[in-house]
């Protein structure tokens, strides 16, 4: 058995992850609308019905708006922060999850932690089965010690490259949500993904996804600019997840 990981769709408009371990099946966030999530599960080779539970990130839409339907009409358990779980009261399977308290799904341990995002009680996860670690990061607007040490051992990590800081800046958005999405609370640039990758021990790392690219922002010739020092001396390919389309499945060796 090999612990496999999938994005569905990742970007501004909507996010779903899969992570997969023999028969237990995590999807992580369902921010898009539930008929294209059982599409793009179909297009990756599984069923919603196969769907263990759903982990849930925070409450914004980008990552919640498809979770009420599809936890109803499948049946699904959906786990979350208490935080989290009180801005999203139509969904009526939660069970609640701390982010300072590992748990297990099925077969595959799950080590949520919290994240600096402006949000009621955001977390990430990492996610360990077969002795391999995969770690998982969107929506943070900064990278602090203790995500450090959460990311550090890791096998394979999807990570947010939300944007360019200077697409940014020059670009279409009003004032005050360029601050937002710039500001501690908001989302990683390519420049502070970068930065992570380097100061982390990446001599495990067999991939890194880029996940939650922005398409007014950012652009995939920009991410591997920014990375490319980071990916100079180590041996991992990159992949990038798209808004419209999952990747290929990607699986820990
Ligand atoms: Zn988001
Ligand atoms: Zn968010």
């Amino acid at each position: 058995m090999t612990l496999r990981f999938t994005s569905l769709g990742s970007g501004s408009r909507g996010n779903a992850s899969l992570v997969e371990f023999g028969s237990t099946l995590l999807m992580i966030d369902c921010g898009l609308p539930c008929k294209v999530v059982e599409e793009r599960l179909r297009a990756v080779d599984r069923q919603p019905r196969d769907v263990t539970a759903i982990l849930v990130t925070h409450e914004h839409t980008d990552h919640a708006q498809g979770v009420a339907t599809f936890a109803k009409r499948h049946n699904t358990p959906v786990w979350m922060t208490y935080g989290t779980a009180s801005a999203l009261p139509t969904i009526t399977s939660t069970r609640h999850l701390s982010s300072h308290r590992d748990l297990t799904i099925g077969s595959i341990a799950v080590q949520p932690y919290p994240v600096p995002h402006d949000a009621r009680e955001p977390c990430q996860f990492t996610f360990a089965a077969g002795g391999r670690r995969l770690g998982m990061l969107t929506d943070a607007g900064h990278v602090t010690p203790h995500m450090y040490e959460r990311l550090g051992v890791c096998d394979a990590l999807a990570l947010e490259c939300n944007h360019d800081l200077e697409s940014l800046q020059r670009g279409p958005y009003p004032e005050s949500l360029k601050a937002r999405v710039a500001s501690k609370f908001g989302h990683l640039n390519n420049g502070q993904t970068t930065e992570l990758l380097a100061r982390l021990d990446s001599s495990r790392v067999q991939w890194v996804l880029g996940l939650h690219l922005s398409e007014r922002n950012n652009s995939p010739d920009h991410v591997r600019a920014a990375l490319q020092p980071a990916l100079e001396n180590a041996r991992f390919p990159l992949h990038l997840a798209t808004q419209d389309a999952p990747t290929a499945w990607l699986a820990l060796d």
